[in-house]
Formats: C-alpha cells, sequence, structure tokens
C-alpha cells in the first residue's frame, strides 16, 4: 500500500528509485555495480571475509582467559553461528549475484533487512541478537576492507539497464556525503536534519532531489521499495501506485526541461531591468566542483568551504603541499576569475572524523555550535593555521585569491588572523617561495559581528554573510535539527534587519559585500536582496541560472519603497509580497530563457 512521509525539502527535482536502505555508521561503505565477469569474484571476496572473521572468532573462543566471563564463549558461539547462517551468507550472495551489488553494499543490504526482522520479532531475546548480527557485519566489512576494493573508486555510475536507486538513511555526515558526489543514487531521504545543515548544502551542491527531516523515513521505507522523492514539496512516495508514478515521471520530465532552458542563460551577463549589474559567484566544497561552477556561468567563487578537505581521513590533516595543489587546482580552474577561500569551518555539524561526530552526539562537548569551532578553533592551532594560510598566499600566485574566516565575532580574532597571515608571508618570503596578494574578508554570521562591523571592516578588504549561521545564531535556532525547523525562518525581521544594515554599511565603507549562505540560492530572495543594495550572491552552481532568471527581470528602482515597508513590518514575509503585487507586472516580455 502506497504510504506517504514529510519532510523538509531540501534539494529541488523528483527522483524516482528502489530504495537502499543504509545505516548511518555505514554509509560510507563502497557502493558500486560489478559487471557479470566480476560476480564470482565478488562472491569469492565475501567467502574469504568470511572465513577470515570465523578464524577471528575461533582465535579469539581459544585464547580466551580462564577468568573471562563464562557467557563469553557462548557469546562468541552465537556469531560463529550468524556468520555461517544462510540469512547472512546465501542471501548476500543473492545482492550480489542478481543485482550486481560490490560484496560490502550486498552485505549492508542484507543486514537491512535482516535487522528489521529483529525489530519486529516479539521474543526480546532475539530480539536483541541483532546487535550481534551487527557485530559479525562489522567484522565482515574490515574484513573486506583490508583485502581492498576490487573497483578502485567507492563508487560507480549506474550501469547500463540498472534500476536508478534512492538512498535512504536515518542521517548522512556531511563528510559521508562527499562519497555521493557522482555515485549510483539519484535521490535521497534521511530522517533528521535541517533545511541548511551541511548533510543538504552537500546534495544541494550535487543537485540530486533530496527530503531531510522526515522523521520515519527508515523506519517505514523497506530495503528494496519503490519510492518518489519530491525535492520541492519535501514529500516521499513509498510505494507509489501507477497513477501517482505517472504524474511524477510527468514532473520529472517537466523539471528536467525547464533545467535545459536555464541553463542557456548561463553565458547571459547577468544585470537588472535598469542596468545595474550583479556578481553572481559559486560555492564550492571540493576543488573538483570547480568545473561545475564555472559552466554553470559563475564569475568566481564566493566560497570555497576549505574544511571538506579536512574531513575523512581519520583525523590526519592535509599537510601544506596537499592544500597547496587543491587551492591551486581550484584558482588555475577558474583562470584569473576570483577565488575566496575559506580558513578551515570544523566543528558543530562539520566534525573531522567519527570521533569527533561520537564526542559531539554523546556531550562530550558541551556546546558545540558555541564552542572551539571555526576560526577560534584555526587560532587555537597556530601551527595548522599557518600551514593552510601559507598554502592560500602560495596559490595566489597563480591567480586572484581572496581569504575569508568564518565565524568571526571580535576584532581580536581579525588582529590575530592578520598577524598570523604577515608570519606566513614572512616564513615564504624567506624560504624564497612566491605568493601573491590576497585580499582578507570576514564571514558574518554571528549578531554581534553586523553589531560592530564598521570597526571590523577597517582591518577588512571585504565581508560575507552567512546567512545559515546568521539565522541560527539569532534566532537560537539550531540548524540541524528538524524538531525546530519551523522556528528556523529567514524571513524573521531581526534576520532581514541584521542582513540591511551589513549591506548599508559594507556599501558605505567601500567594502565589497556579498551574501554566501542558503538566502543567495533561494530565488525568493533575490529582489529583497537586491533591494537591500547587495550586488553579489554566492551559491551552488546549480541555483545560479534560477536566480540569474529573476535578476533579468527585475528593475531596482521600483523596489526601495516596498523594502523600507517591508523592514518595519510585523510580517516581512507577507508585506514584500504584497509590495510586489502592488509593483506593475515586470517588463520582462522576451526575457525567458530562450
Ligand atoms: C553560512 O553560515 O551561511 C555559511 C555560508 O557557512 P556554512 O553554511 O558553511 O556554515
Ligand atoms: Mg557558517
Amino acid at each position: 500500500m502506497s504510504i506517504q512521509v514529510f519532510g523538509l525539502p531540501v534539494s529541488r527535482g523528483v527522483a524516482i528509485g528502489r530504495a537502499v536502505l543504509v545505516a548511518s555508521s555505514r554509509v560510507d561503505v563502497a557502493h558500486y555495480y560489478i559487471d557479470d565477469s566480476r560476480v564470482p569474484t565478488e562472491v569469492d571476496r565475501l567467502r574469504q571475509a568470511r572465513d577470515k572473521v570465523a578464524n577471528e572468532l575461533l582465535t579469539l573462543k581459544r585464547e580466551l582467559p580462564s577468568e573471562a566471563p563464562a557467557e563469553l564463549p557462548a557469546l562468541l558461539d552465537v556469531h560463529l553461528m550468524l556468520l555461517h547462517d544462510d540469512v547472512l551468507a546465501e542471501a548476500t550472495k543473492h545482492w550480489i549475484e542478481a543485482r550486481h551489488y560490490n560484496a560490502e553494499w550486498a552485505l549492508s543490504a542484507q543486514l537491512e533487512v535482516v535487522a528489521r526482522q529483529f525489530d519486529e520479532m516479539d521474543d526480546d531475546y532475539l530480539r536483541e541478537r541483532k546487535a550481534d548480527l551487527e557485530q559479525v557485519v562489522e567484522r565482515m566489512l574490515r574484513a573486506l576492507s583490508k583485502a581492498g576494493p576490487l573497483v578502485p573508486s567507492t563508487v560507480g555510475t549506474t550501469g547500463d539497464g540498472a534500476e536508478p536507486l534512492v538512498l535512504v538513511a536515518n542521517d548522512i555526515a556531511p563528510a559521508d556525503m562527499l562519497q555521493f558526489k557522482g555515485s549510483v543514487f539519484s535521490g535521497f531521504v534521511t530522517d533528521v536534519g535541517g533545511k541548511t545543515s551541511h548533510t543538504a548544502i552537500v546534495a544541494r551542491s550535487m543537485d540530486i532531489p533530496a527530503v531531510v527531516g522526515a522523521r520515519e523515513a527508515s523506519r517505514l521505507i523497506r530495503q528494496d521499495d519503490w519510492v518518489v522523492i519530491d525535492g520541492d514539496a519535501g514529500v516521499v512516495v513509498v510505494d507509489p501506485s501507477p497513477i501517482v508514478l505517472e504524474e511524477y515521471r510527468f514532473r520529472q520530465r517537466q523539471s528536467e526541461l525547464e533545467r535545459a532552458r536555464l541553463h542557456r542563460l548561463r553565458h547571459t551577463p547577468s544585470v537588472t531591468l535598469d542596468g545595474e549589474a550583479v556578481e553572481l559567484l559559486a560555492n564550492i566544497e571540493l576543488p573538483r566542483d570547480a568545473q561545475a561552477a564555472l559552466e554553470s556561468g559563475a564569475v568566481g567563487i564566493g566560497l570555497f568551504r576549505s574544511e571538506f578537505l579536512f574531513m575523512n581521513r581519520d583525523g590526519a590533516l592535509p599537510n601544506e603541499e596537499e592544500q597547496f595543489e587543491a587551492y591551486r587546482g581550484v584558482v588555475e580552474t577558474m583562470h584569473g576569475l576570483p577565488v575566496t577561500i575559506r580558513t578551515v569551518d570544523i566543528g558543530v555539524d562539520k566534525p573531522l572524523d567519527r570521533l569527533t561526530i561520537h564526542e559531539l552526539k554523546h556531550g562530550q562537548v558541551l556546546n558545540p555550535a558555541l564552542g572551539l569551532r571555526a576560526i577560534r578553533w584555526s587560532l587555537a592551532e597556530p601551527a595548522m593555521f599557518r600551514q593552510q594560510l601559507r598554502a592560500i598566499l602560495r596559490a595566489s600566485a597563480f591567480g586572484k585569491v581572496r581569504l575569508l574566516l568564518p565565524m568571526v565575532a571580535q576584532l581580536a580574532e581579525i588582529r590575530l588572523a592578520r598577524e598570523a597571515l604577515s608570519r606566513a608571508k614572512q616564513q615564504l618570503s624567506d624560504a624564497g617561495i612566491a605568493f601573491g596578494e590576497v585580499e582578507l574578508g570576514a564571514m558574518i554570521e554571528i549578531p554581534a559581528a553586523v553589531l560592530i562591523l564598521p570597526s571590523m571592516l577597517r582591518y577588512l578588504d571585504f565581508v560575507s554573510i552567512g546567512t545559515n549561521d546568521l539565522i541560527q545564531y539569532t534566532l537560537a535556532i539550531d540548524r540541524a535539527d528538524e524538531a525546530v525547523a519551523p522556528l528556523y525562518d529567514p524571513w524573521h525581521p531581526a534576520v532581514l534587519l541584521l542582513i540591511a544594515r551589513t549591506i548599508e554599511i559594507a556599501r558605505q565603507a567601500g567594502k565589497h559585500v556579498s551574501v554566501c549562505g542558503e538566502m543567495a540560492g533561494d530565488p525568493a530572495f533575490t529582489e529583497l536582496l537586491l533591494a537591500m543594495g547587495l550586488r553579489s550572491f554566492s551559491m551552488h552552481p546549480a541555483q545560479i541560472a534560477s536566480v540569474k532568471q529573476r535578476i533579468l527581470r527585475t528593475e531596482v528602482n521600483r523596489l526601495a519603497a516596498g523594502l523600507a515597508r517591508t523592514l518595519q513590518s510585523e510580517d516581512p514575509m507577507q508585506s514584500w509580497a504584497a509590495a510586489r503585487e502592488s509593483r506593475e507586472p515586470a517588463r520582462d516580455a522576451g526575457l525567458e530563457a530562450p
């Protein structure tokens, strides 16, 4: 029977595919298709992993110290029994042979199926065996990873004729999301997460339909169910009826046509009807995203979230050389267009690795959103910080680079960062290494920074408004928590006043100001931000065309009166919509994408 699950729409479009349920802890398991000829080898890898784990368990049992609790040998017997049970061994083989999944993927798919059967059992004892099963599978996954994957990449593309797949998980860490760029999945849904959580942001950057905060999704959806993900409405339809499916297929085709139509705007200059030029920049997470930025028509990178280079490395940080190569790669790809590199913004929902995630989730870190994150962490790790600054400075010898400091709240943070920058330059000069000039900027994402902006601007060349965090810190709403998602309101009068004030002060001081939070890529805010005086927007490459379309249809001169009223209104969203309606229809004939 068809069911619907509601969540938050975070990445547009419609995805239709079979569900692949993945436990959060296993999201980074390799997922790729194998071809016919590889099936026997993959089945053999699975058998070898099973034999290896069996040996481990037998050795463990043999070497148990005499004082070990009496239950331990019995527990190891249970694990051995599960290891050889057909529900694990034979059924996993089936995923490899019938679906052509790689061994790791087959194993975790089967675990999800059996774990659910355990959950539904009435018998407490049997229900508890689920944990044992998980431990056995974990051991097998480790054995498989030691043997090394057969296919070098962790993810592959959907093979010819293979059914489309969508990923369903309780949660996906931002670092794990990166593994899915260019992967087999055409959409995803998670139980938790807010609209501007980093998992949602990475989904938008991948431009695949996604719904987060769909609380019950991973419980209600079963492995292999047909699922529709409506990333525009935030709805997930499980096991849709043929008529519903047909409707969604129609919408899917429509949205592909719309994308193709918008794509044709990519080389059109971004200028309003009354001739105001507007700079459209791209946000990127990884160096390889720069190409998509260029192809989208972006005139530079407004935000390179460098922290993604620091993830998935078991705590080992990228050294100066590796960072330099990554930054230089982006600078060269952009062929002289400006590249804004933000220094590492680690913490809260962007932890370095699993260990930190565990610490954050289990309370060892008292209040991560207010803790040692972003610029605070960089200043607390001077050697690491200087290494990053040197790498950025060196890359600036190859093109135009701007350096952006995240989460600045104190003047002292800017002063210390400038001192670190001077020292980094000195070290490079002493070593005879070339570097260029970089402009220094700060993210404005804490209300305190807005309130002391005139002082801050004395030490900065530019600012970039991080609306995602600005909303979080102004309204005291966790941006990643779906329980308070309805209160995370970009239209809140306080948020709009802070943004308007930042733009005004920066412009008066003659400093470049941009918005790089998610509001910049949402066409619902384009006119409002233009009315506030913003002329530089930074967003995911996939959003550039729709924002540009709005800009091409706007006459900025006609927005001023509506702005003043909206900023004083108790309900800015309603007030801005009313102002918009009262304006004559824009003279936009002929401005549709060709
Ligand atoms: C922001 O806070 O708006 C921003 C752009 O930074 P991030 O989303 O990476 O915190
Ligand atoms: Mg931020």
